[in-house]
C-alpha cells in the first residue's frame, strides 16, 4: 500500500486481534526487539523462518548470546542435511519466531516458501508462534498480497541469494517470469486467515517501519 496512516496500523491490529492472533503495534525495530526478548524466557528453545527483517532487527543474535538455544537454518557453514536437521528442529522450538511475505488489511498473513520450513512452523509445532513485520508488508487484499510477493518478495530474496532464476539474472525484466527451473523459490503459498487450532499464542509484532522485503 502506499500511504500508511495511524488509521491503517489500527484497522490491521485489530482484524488480527478479530482472527484470534494477539497484535502490537512499535514505532521502532528497537522497542520491537526489547518486546520479544522480554517475552523469550533465556535458555528457551526458538525456531526462526528464513526472513531478512529477523536479521535486521539482530533478534537472533541477542538472544543467543543470552543463552537461548537456537534453531537457524541460515547459519553459515551448514550442508543440506545439516539445514534439513534444523528445519526439523525448528518444528519442535518453543518458540518460533519469523516474518510474513504480506499482511492483508482483513488480518490475513500470506507467504511463499520454498522447502516449507517456515510456513510450516508458523501453522503446527512450535505452541509459540511471533511474527515480527514492518509495516511495508501491509496490502490492501489477498490480491494485492500475493502480487506483491511476485513483484517484490520473491524476486529480491531470489537477488540476495544469487539465484539462477529469471527474476535475479534476466537484468533487463528482475520481476517475476514465473518460472519452471529447479531454482524456483515459490513453491507452497499458505494463508493463515485466523490462528491455527495447534498455535496456542499467535503473535503479530506490527513495526512502524520498513523492514526485510
Ligand atoms: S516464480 Fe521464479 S521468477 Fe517468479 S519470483 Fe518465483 S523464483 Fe522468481
Amino acid at each position: 500500500m502506499n500511504t500508511i496512516t495511524p488509521e491503517t496500523i489500527d484497522k490491521v491490529i485489530g482484524t488480527l486481534k478479530k482472527n484470534e492472533m494477539e497484535a502490537v503495534f512499535f514505532q521502532t525495530a528497537a522497542e520491537a526487539k526489547e518486546e520479544i526478548l522480554r517475552r523469550i524466557p533465556p535458555r528457551a528453545k526458538v525456531g526462526f523462518g528464513g526472513s531478512v527483517t529477523l536479521r535486521e532487527i539482530g533478534i537472533i543474535e541477542a538472544l543467543e548470546k543470552r543463552g537461548d538455544e537456537v534453531y537457524d537454518h541460515w547459519k553459515e557453514g551448514l550442508s543440506k542435511e545439516g539445514r534439513q536437521e534444523v528445519g526439523k528442529k525448528q518444528q519442535r522450538a518453543e518458540f518460533f519466531l519469523t516474518s510474513t511475505n504480506a499482511l492483508t488489511l482483513d488480518g490475513k498473513l500470506i507467504n511463499v516458501d520454498a522447502s516449507g520450513n517456515r510456513v510450516t512452523s508458523m501453522i503446527f509445532g512450535p505452541e509459540r508462534v511471533i511474527v515480527i513485520t514492518g509495516i511495508n508488508k501491509i496490502v490492501k487484499n489477498l490480491k494485492e498480497g500475493l502480487a506483491r510477493i511476485k513483484k517484490v518478495a520473491a524476486p529480491r530474496n531470489c537477488q540476495r541469494r544469487k539465484d539462477p532464476t529469471p527474476c535475479a539474472q534476466d537484468l533487463k525484466d528482475l520481476t517475476c517470469h514465473n518460472c519452471k527451473t529447479p531454482a524456483r523459490i515459490c513453491r507452497v503459498t499458505t494463508i493463515i486467515e485466523r490462528r491455527p487450532w495447534g498455535i496456542r499464542d499467535f503473535t503479530v509484532i506490527l513495526v512502524g517501519e520498513e523492514l526485510g522485503y
